[in-house]
């Protein structure tokens, strides 16, 4: 049993108690394995859509003990590298729906955290995409036209003035800004998702690690004090996903890592000018991202993102030369924080594929067993609304959802271990090269 409290501050910031393992057998219409946000969408939306199935949830941990509870809670329609890859990558004929897609998600969030009364500091404040020198503000001025060959005209180019009344930031010179990005506490969204399933019938067991499972027309599905017999299974465990033995040929799990300030006093917020409250990235490879909590601390976190071979996702929470690096760059983006000090440092593991989009699909070729992963570090609006598109995989094959860019497809490809490490450090060593040369 692992304690979850110190996986993140949100966590361990409020009181949570934890449901019962499962202790007995149990027959149901769907299992789901995994309570973060892909788990937890599928109990809720498959459940409203068809109210008279039986299901049962299967959490290792505690809801929220995956990256779904430690992320830094932007919601965002980011799917692939950024606008310019998608488009570039799949045309804009497929990009466009799926990034619309993309932008319903952030807006269907709300409406979930509205419509269940979900407390979770959920602030819609846009986001700003920063950028260090004209270079990368071209870059933005690329990124801005594939946004309007995407029918997105809310989205603006700040620089001079327009962005100074945005930001202080010492190091940045203009930002593209998207108003479809919120900010939330996962960790309360997790666990108000819990509670909604539960009030619609759904049955959530914690401390209930799979760990396997058969399929067939009934799935049988252990745990180690019982087994479950289901219709239907739904797997919502992405970068976890390697511990069952799955999909393990096309997504590896990387670390991102995160520092939080103290709440701010009143001077050191005020010198940071962020009078919008907007989520923050940088227009690194290795990106930056930024934002404020409801109590005014400072969320700082990404610059690096390691692989630990043969696809650790466990003990692996802390990185201290990140934490440093973090820091470091903390200062030099916000000069008026040299003083201030960092209560709480973590980090998580997230699903990457070769081609950075996810993929939604079947279990081989077994049309009872769905799963969606592979979210790349930006999952937290898709994976809440992955319980729309696990539906309509088992119960509506042919809708326009099963035909979004990432259901059913490709994602390329990936070598066993040492080829893997060596593969993945490669592309990595190239973006930090590329950073290095660029964002001086
Ligand atoms: C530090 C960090 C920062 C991030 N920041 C952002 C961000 O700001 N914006 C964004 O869009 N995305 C972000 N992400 C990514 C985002 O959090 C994920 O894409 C999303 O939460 C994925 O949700 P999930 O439910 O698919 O997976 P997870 O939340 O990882 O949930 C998987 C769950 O399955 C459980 N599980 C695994 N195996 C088993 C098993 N065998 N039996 C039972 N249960 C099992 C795990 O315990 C876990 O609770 C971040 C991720 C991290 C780690």
């Amino acid at each position: 049993m692992t304690e979850y409290q110190d996986k993140s501050f949100w966590l361990g910031a409020t009181p949570y108690a934890e449901n019962a393992p499962l202790a007995e057998d149990l027959e149901v219409d769907l299992c789901v394995v995994g309570g973060g946000f892909t788990g937890l969408s599928a109990a809720y939306y498959l459940k409203k859509k068809k109210p008279d199935l039986k299901i049962a949830v299967l959490e290792n941990e505690v809801v929220g003990y995956g990256a779904s509870g430690r992320n830094g809670g932007f919601s965002m329609p980011l799917l692939g590298w950024n606008i310019t890859y998608l488009n570039w990558a799949y045309g804009e004929e497929r990009a466009k729906p799926a990034h619309q897609f993309m932008v319903s998600c952030v807006k269907r969030t709300k409406e979930l955290v509205e419509a269940e009364k979900i407390d979770c500091d959920l602030e819609y404040n846009g986001l700003l995409v920063l950028a260090r020198h004209e270079r990368q503000f071209r870059g933005l001025e690329h990124d801005y036209d594939n946004y309007l060959k995407l029918g997105m005209t809310g989205v603006k180019l700040l620089k001079g003035d327009d962005f100074k009344a945005r930001l202080h930031s010492a190091a940045h010179i203009g930002a593209l800004y998207d108003p479809e990005t919120a900010i939330l506490n996962p960790a309360k969204l997790s666990r108000g998702m819990k509670t909604a399933v539960e009030r619609l019938g759904v049955k959530v067991f914690e401390r209930t690690p799979v760990s396997s499972f058969e399929p067939g027309p009934t799935v049988t599905v252990k745990t180690p004090k019982a087994t479950v017999r289901a219709k239907y299974l739904a797997l919502g465990t992405n970068a976890f996903t390697v511990r069952l033995n799955v999909n393990k040929n096309w997504y590896v799990p990387m670390f991102t890592y995160i520092i939080m300030t103290e709440p701010l006093n009143e001077k050191q917020y005020s010198s940071l000018g962020w009078t919008k409250r907007e989520g923050i990235e940088d227009h690194r490879q290795l990106v930056h991202y930024l934002r404020l909590t409801a109590d005014n601390r400072l969320l700082f976190g990404g610059r690096d993102a390691p692989y630990y071979y043969g696809n650790q996702v466990e003990g692996k929470d802390r990185h201290e030369g990140i934490f440093a690096g973090l820091e470091r760059d903390m200062k030099e983006f916000f000069p008026g924080l040299a003083e201030v000090k960092i209560s709480h440092r973590w980090g998580g593991p997230v699903a990457l594929t070769l081609l950075m989009v996810p993929k939604f699909d079947y279990y081989s070729d077994h049309k009872n067993i769905v799963y969606g992963m592979g979210y790349c570090g930006h999952g937290v609006a898709l994976s809440t609304s992955a319980g729309l598109i696990l539906h309509d995989l088992l119960f509506d094959p042919e809708s326009d959802l099963t035909k979004l860019l990432f259901v059913h497809n490709f994602v390329g490809a990936l070598p066993p271990e040492p080829f893997r490490w060596m593969a993945v450090n490669a592309i990595k060593d190239s973006l930090r090269l590329y950073d290095y040369l660029t964002d001086a």
